[in-house]
Formats: C-alpha cells, structure tokens, sequence
C-alpha cells in the first residue's frame, strides 16, 4: 500500500529544525524549510522541497507563501520566545490545522499550551527521559513509552542466549510481558513458535511495565 505523502512547514532551521525537515523530506513528505537567516536555509534548501527566507513573525509574509496550504507546520524556532509566540499566533491565525511548537522552557511551553498549540515539545528533556530509561535497563536498545507505565522495548539477545529457544527466555509465565516478535536485522519474525532458536543480536520486541521489564533485562 502507498504511504500517503503530506505537506509539512518547519519554521526555525537550526540543528532541531533542520534535522525534523530533512528527515520528514525523507520519510518521502513535501517540506517547506523557512529561516529569517539565509545561511540557515542556504545550508538545507537541496535537500527540501522548497526554502523561504523571511521573518515568520509577519503574518503577512506567512500568508505570501501559501502557509495555510501546510498540513502541519513545526516552529523550531530557538530561544527567541517572544518570536515563537508571535509565529504560533501567526499560525492559528492564518489558520494552519496541526501545529507543533519546540519550547525553550517552562514558561514558554504554558504560553504554548494556552495557544491551544497540538504538541509542545522540549526535546532535551524528552530525550533525557529516553537516554535515563535506556540506562536504567541496559538491555534495552530503544523503547516507546504508551503511557500508564506501559512500554515497548526492543531488547538485544546476549551471546550466551544463542541457539536457546524462545521458550527458554520464560517471557510469558515467569515475566508479566507480552514477546511481540523479534527483529534479525532487518526482518521481522513473528514469535507464535515458542521453539525459534534466538540467534546472537537479535532484538526482543517487548511489552510490559518497566519494573517488569527491568527484571526481565536483569535475568538475561
Ligand atoms: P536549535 O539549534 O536549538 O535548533 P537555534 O536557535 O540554532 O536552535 O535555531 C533557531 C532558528 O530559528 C535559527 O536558524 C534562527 O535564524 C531562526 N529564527 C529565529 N527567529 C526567526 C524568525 N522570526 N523567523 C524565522 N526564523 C527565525
């Protein structure tokens, strides 16, 4: 089935923007990378759809670019609250329907969420969140979090585990976790025969709470 292309505007190319742009441009998405900086834009324009140099904190030049024909747009603009919060209201006003604004900190993300922004994000904290999980269950490679406490996480099978059966690992009786199925390499290989043999670097696809997921890390 083909993946449905959209159209996104990242307003703010620093590192967090320009690296949300390319990788959106990417994933085979149209993408409008827009700078007040030339430099900025300069740097990303082959890799994007199109670029627009101009100050997003005028509406005017927003409306100039078609903007409100954007599904999304993402403000990653940096520390510059007041011009954050002016390109947001710009936004909403012009009458772009998904909006996602990076904030620089506490104040800023309550400004944010009160102009009814879709998602704030504070990407340090959130990928500190990520890093803190990962290292307190070293096993683990990566992990989503699905709120309530409950995870994903995607496990590397230890050396000394190779050539055991998936039966051996206990995932279902002795853990209160659900084996979703596992990644070799870039295969994914479903797990309803419990006598798979695991081979070294395979990765665990995993559901659970993370205490139990902890214990789980902890025993292989
Ligand atoms: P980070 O590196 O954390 O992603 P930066 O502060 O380096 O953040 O990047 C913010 C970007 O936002 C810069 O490239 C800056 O030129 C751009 N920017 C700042 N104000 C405006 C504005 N009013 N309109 C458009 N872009 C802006």
């Amino acid at each position: 089935m083909a993946v449905t292309s959209r159209s996104f505007a990242v307003i703010g190319l620093g590192s967090f923007g320009s690296t949300v742009a390319t990788e959106l441009q990417r994933s085979g998405n149209t993408v409008a990378g827009i700078d007040i900086d030339e430099k900025r834009v300069s740097r990303v324009a082959e890799h994007l759809s199109s670029t627009a140099i101009l100050d997003a904190t005028d509406e005017d030049a927003l409306r100039e670019i078609g903007i409100d024909g954007y599904g999304a747009a993402i403000v990653a603009i940096g520390d510059d609250i007041e011009a954050s919060i002016l390109t947001t209201m710009n936004l909403k006003l012009v009458g772009v329907e998904t909006i996602w604004v990076k904030a620089a900190g506490k104040a800023h993300h309550r400004i944010l969420s009160k102009l009814g922004v879709d998602r704030v994000i504070q990407p340090e904290q959130e990928m500190g969140r990520h890093i803190a999980q990962m290292l307190n269950n070293p096993a683990v490679q990566d992990y989503v979090s699905l709120g309530n406490g409950f995870h994903v996480v995607n496990i590397l099978v230890p050396e000394r585990l190779e050539g055991k059966t998936l039966d051996a690992l206990k995932i279902g009786k002795s853990h209160d976790l659900q084996l979703l199925g596992l990644m070799r390499g870039t295969d994914y290989v479903d797990c309803d025969n419990g006598g798979l043999t695991l081979q070294e670097k395979d990765k665990l696809l995993v559901l659970g709470k993370r205490a139990d997921l902890r214990r789980f890390g902890d025993s292989l």
